[in-house]
């Protein structure tokens, strides 16, 4: 298959709300310009280096969008272009954001990522974190930040049941706080090639997917 022809079918079995964001990390330029002559615009990276690079090398009307770990020493690089980060996940990298993106006159979309997976491995808040800061009120103060939504990963299992319960706990926290935000907080990052029907189901609204389009990645 294709480039085109795996965006093609994703595409058509997307709900209509449901975001697309082509997950294109390790994989080369001319992969990406695939998928952009298919049409698709919004693509995603976890690594600020080759997302700077790709940036710099691509079209201009692609929305870039960060969804890996990241270190608050690498916020400057992105943050003149970058338009969603989806992996926020303190209070230290969102002060980072909103200090570097009132550098450059920018309000920048952010999403607070959430741990509910089994793996201690992933990162993000967890639930009561959250919640605490949600309610703090420091959000207010950080003008240049806007709040879009929470993301999360399910736990890597086979076991449906598990990775459904993830989902749903992670739509639970997005509705709990809700009300703490404007109508701008309307984001629901969740699901990759393995999960996203799932996802779906629970209530998605972005899903992040890769080896589905671009095929496996070589590390
Ligand atoms: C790599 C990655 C994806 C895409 O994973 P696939 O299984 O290739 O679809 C989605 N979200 C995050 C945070 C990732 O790092």
């Amino acid at each position: 298959m294709t480039v085109k022809a795996n965006i093609s079918e994703i595409k058509s079995a997307l709900p209509a709300n449901v975001a697309l964001v082509a997950v294109s990390k390790f994989h080369p330029a001319e992969a990406i310009m695939e998928a952009y002559n298919a049409g698709q615009r919004v693509f995603g990276e976890s690594r600020v280096q080759e997302l700077v690079a790709k940036y710099e090398q691509l079209p201009k009307d692609i929305e870039w969008h960060m969804i890996g770990h990241l270190q608050t020493n690498k916020v400057r690089a992105i943050a003149p272009f970058v338009s969603l980060i989806h992996s926020v996940d303190s209070r230290r990298l969102l002060e980072c954001i909103n200090r570097e993106a009132e550098r450059c006159g920018r309000v920048i979309d952010c999403l607070l990522e959430v741990h509910v997976a089994r793996e201690q491995t992933k990162s993000g808040w967890d639930s009561e974190e959250l919640l605490a800061f949600v309610c703090s009120g420091e959000l207010a103060a950080m003008k240049n930040i806007r709040i879009r939504g929470i993301m999360g990963m399910a736990t890597n299992t086979d076991d449906i049941a598990i990775i459904r319960s993830d989902f749903e706990r992670l739509a639970a926290i997005k509705a709990q706080i809700t009300p703490m935000f404007d109508s701008s907080f309307n984001v629901l990052s969740m699901g990759m090639s393995d999960d996203y029907p799932i996802a779906i189901q629970c209530g998605s609204t972005m899903v992040r997917i890769g080896s589905s389009i671009f095929g496996q990645r070589n590390y």
